[in-house]
């Protein structure tokens, strides 16, 4: 329902990138949702850190405050309305993949889900939750795997947009990865994304309120587009890899 995503200097952990993720979530609270969560990484970290928890922002910023979160230099943060799986802790956003190397977060529903989660099945992949979110999730660590596999490298932007070709129905989806804890990734088809361009430290948001506590410039994400931002850099491609050139930045006028 509601999406944050942060990236700041991959040199310089520290707890901004979660404070900017909870005050985000909390600008977005007024959308209405049934449960929240984030997930962090940091260089050295050997899989991303998740926390989530059913209910109120507060219950989850609780259980922080009881059980800290280490520093990081990315973050991403979720508030979930629920359309695929109860509203309890184990559904709620984000969802890792097998190796608990990368998490996502998703605004919408993926109508190819069921038939994705059999495919993955059908390979030996389990699943904890019963979301349409999972399966991307697990879908999109493979894909990872696979991009390594053919190039040598984690390459979380093309895994990404090759995830953007597979899925069906509407869907923001951000992406962090432990291999690459400089960068956040998002994609989005019939569901919006928007960019919030900072001073050595760069945005995601479903709406701009995730992030207007810290820039008025933003960049809307078109259909079908793909996003890479880190601390000094953002950069937008189609799903096929093709380089949009020269996406409209604008100023936010709000009181
Ligand atoms: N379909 C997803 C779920 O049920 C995302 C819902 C949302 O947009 O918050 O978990």
């Amino acid at each position: 329902c509601g999406i944050v995503g942060y990236a700041g200097n991959v040199n310089f952990p520290s707890m901004r990138p979660l404070e900017v993720c909870l005050q985000g979530l909390e600008r977005l609270e007024y959308r209405g949702y049934d449960s929240a969560g984030v997930a962090l990484t940091a260089p050295g970290m050997e899989r991303v850190a998740v926390r989530k928890k059913a209910g109120r922002l507060s219950n989850l910023v609780d259980d922080i405050e009881a059980d800290p979160l280490p520093e990081a230099t990315v973050a991403i943060g979720h508030t979930r309305w629920a359309t695929n799986g109860v509203p309890n802790d184990v559904n709620a956003h984000p969802h890792a993949s097998r190796d608990g190397k990368v998490a996502i977060i998703h605004n919408g529903i993926i109508e190819n889900a069921s038939q994705l989660r059999l495919d993955l099945q059908a390979e030996g992949y389990r699943f904890a939750s019963s979301t349409d979110t999972e399966v991307a999730a697990k879908l999109l660590g493979k894909i990872v795997d696979n991009v390594i596999a053919e190039t040598g490298g984690p390459d979380l932007f093309e895994a990404m947009r090759r995830l953007g070709r597979m899925l069906e129905g509407a869907f923001t989806i951000l992406a962090v990865d432990c291999r690459q804890p400089g960068v956040v990734v998002g994609a989005r088809h019939d569901s919006p994304l928007v960019v919030g361009l900072g001073e050595g430290e760069n945005f995601l948001g479903s709406d701009v309120a995730a992030f207007v506590a810290y820039t008025r410039t933003a960049m809307e994400i078109d259909q079908d587009q793909a996003v890479m931002i880190s601390a000094d850099g953002v950069a937008v491609t189609d799903f096929d890899g093709n380089a949009v050139s020269d996406p409209a930045v604008y100023r936010i006028d709000w009181d």
